[in-house]
């Protein structure tokens, strides 16, 4: 499987992708994961992307491509994986294409998750997440045993600078003007399906599980 979930900020895609990667025997990528833990390092990669992080804008496409292109030229590239928040933009999405195509791998599948924006912003607002495991929690919906503390290794749950309101808003922004134009590029290609993603999260994940089983991708 090898599979791209394309949605707002929010949308669920981290908790999805997590889900898909264990279930399903991926590795899960989420380059918002790798920003952030290259920015705990110090890595200079990391100390770039540290102002976009704590703004919620995007990383430049240079830094973000150059972070995956790493990825997957190392003898332990994944075979099958699910990424998560990348690609964000087509200039993006062409480079990704690119590295694919010297291991000889494609993507089989593009899964747009749907979730209206007034959703995201109550969504965000109460996320809390692990800075070890970047577990994702939220206040009302799926607190975790202890409050304020995580399920998987008992870190203490902080709110991301960037699920802040103001911040919020202003991701979607850039997901309606720059992401979004990924559907048009991957609809070309016959790769796209889109779930909604407003409900119960077995629920949503049991959507996407029908949508792969009903598309063959094209051969790799
Ligand atoms: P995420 O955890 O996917 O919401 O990403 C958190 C932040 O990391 C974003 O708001 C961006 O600043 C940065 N980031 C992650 N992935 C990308 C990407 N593909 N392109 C540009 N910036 C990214």
């Amino acid at each position: 499987m090898r599979l791209i979930l394309v949605g707002p900020p929010g949308s669920g895609k981290g908790t999805q992708a997590k889900l898909l990667g264990k279930r399903l025997g991926a590795a899960h990528i989420s380059t918002g994961d790798i920003l952030r833990k290259a920015k705990e390092a110090g890595t200079p990669a990391g100390k770039r992307a540290a102002p976009f992080l704590a703004s919620g804008q995007l990383a430049p496409d240079d830094l973000v491509n150059e972070v995956v292109a790493e990825l997957f030229h190392r003898d332990d590239r994944p075979e099958h994986f699910v990424l998560d928040g990348y690609p964000r933009t087509v200039a993006q999405a062409a480079s990704l294409e690119a590295v694919l195509r010297q291991q000889f791998m494609n993507i089989e599948s593009v899964i747009i998750l749907l979730v209206h924006d007034e959703e995201i912003v109550e969504r965000l607002r109460d996320r809390r997440t692990c800075p070890v495991c970047s577990s994702p929690y939220h206040l009302k919906n799926k607190p975790p045993k202890v409050p304020g503390i995580c399920d998987m290794d008992g870190a203490t749950l902080v709110q991301r600078l960037d699920d802040k309101e103001e911040t919020v808003r202003q991701r979607l922004k850039f997901y309606h003007e720059l992401t979004e134009e990924l559907i048009p590029f991957y609809q070309r290609q016959g790769l796209v399906r889109e779930v909604r993603a407003e409900g119960d999260i077995e629920k949503v994940y049991k959507d996407i599980e029908q949508v792969l089983k009903h598309q063959a991708g094209p051969a790799c």
